[in-house]
């Protein structure tokens, strides 16, 4: 069934952990063959995301060599053997989630595989998939966010973190973001956010966080931050408040003593994704989900730079120097 699939292609391979020296670009990488329960898709924008920096740089284990990358839109050009998976054919325009994006194709699992509504224009898909869907099971499931709840988004122009502007603001939250620039600012305000604090110049940010809630502090903080903010996240949340930590970008968080969370009977997480949407029926509902608000609430997939895959030391450098806001795309 497969029809003119080459037999090699361009990638991004790392051989070893470390600084973005190695991020490999080749053009002599074996295009791989679909196993079963897999679609070979050939990418047209492929997504990067701060977690594809912690398996380069190895806070995050994996076997090596690797080619990076968790997401990506497409076109099936073959299916694995067994036929058939989820009514996914070749020619389907698709986003899917897994290993070895930064390549021109990728064998992608068919379970984490949806075909993409053709109302959303090209890159969309891509840019929306692993952050949206982050962002839309963390004030669900993590917390879920109730209208007019104060929320603390950390890193609020980022790539999950725009995303939570904008869910937040659909489903009535009072949100309160986080950024390290003036533009960083605008940018989260117009995505949703109802007020904004420069944590990088701000000298009493308890106090400002304070200033917006009144002494009772957030209902939830939504972290990704790490190490830098958790012990300020402690501080602002309020009694039966909930802590999401969800990520590292300055470092993970050092080990703490639970006793700490009776002074306010406070909730923490630790969350990831792939736990919320593990199985085929909670990606396929969640992604359906995203993809709805987005078309009718007329969400913004905000893309910082689509780079061309060559480039990719230069986009991750960009995401690790906090250059970028929203998403960073790939075009192999
Ligand atoms: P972002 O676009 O949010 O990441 C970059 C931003 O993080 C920067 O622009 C910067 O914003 C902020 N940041 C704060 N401190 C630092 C620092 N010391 N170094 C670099 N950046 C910093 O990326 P993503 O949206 O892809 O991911 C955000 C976070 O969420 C990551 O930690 C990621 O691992 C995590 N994540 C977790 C998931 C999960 O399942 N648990 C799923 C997806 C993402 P500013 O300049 O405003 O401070």
């Amino acid at each position: 069934m497969a029809t003119s699939i080459p037999k090699m292609m361009k990638g991004v391979l790392v051989e070893k952990t470390g600084g973005v020296e190695v991020l490999e670009y080749k053009t002599d990488l074996p295009v791989p063959t679909p196993k079963e329960g897999e679609v070979l898709v050939k990418n047209d924008f492929i997504g990067i995301n701060y977690i594809d920096t912690y398996f380069r740089t190895g806070l995050y284990p994996s076997k090596k060599p690797e080619i990076l990358g968790r997401e990506a839109e497409g076109t099936i050009v073959s299916t694995g053997p067994g036929g058939e998976l989820y009514n996914l054919k070749v020619g389907d325009r698709v986003v899917w989630m897994g290993t070895s994006a930064y390549a021109e194709y990728t064998a992608a699992p068919a379970s984490k595989t949806h075909v993409i509504p053709s109302s959303l224009p090209q890159g969309v898909a891509a840019a929306a998939l692993l952050q949206g869907l982050t962002a839309l099971t963390l004030i669900r499931e993590s917390y879920h966010v109730k209208k007019g709840d104060f929320v603390l988004v950390h890193a609020a122009a980022g790539g999950v973190g725009l995303w939570l502007c904008q869910l937040l603001k659909v489903v009535g939250a009072r949100t309160i973001g986080t950024a390290s620039t003036a533009e960083k600012i605008e940018l989260a305000k117009k995505n949703g956010a109802e007020f904004m604090i420069n944590y990088k110049e701000e000298k009493d940010f308890v106090g400002a966080v304070k200033k917006i809630t009144g002494p009772e502090g957030v209902r939830a903080v939504f972290d990704s931050t790490g190490k830098d903010q958790f012990e300020n996240d402690l501080e602002v949340v309020g009694r039966k408040g909930t802590v999401v930590s969800y990520g590292n970008s300055s470092g993970a968080v050092p080990p703490f003593a639970i006793s700490r969370l009776s002074a306010k009977n406070v909730a923490i997480l630790r969350p990831t994704l792939f736990n919320y949407i593990a199985t085929r029926e909670e990606f396929e509902a969640y992604t359906a989900e995203l993809f709805d608000f987005i078309i009718k609430d007329n969400l913004n997939a905000r893309v910082h730079e689509t780079y061309p895959l060559a480039d990719i030391a230069r986009a991750h450098t960009d995401l690790e120097g906090r250059k970028t806001t929203g998403k960073l795309l790939l075009k192999p």
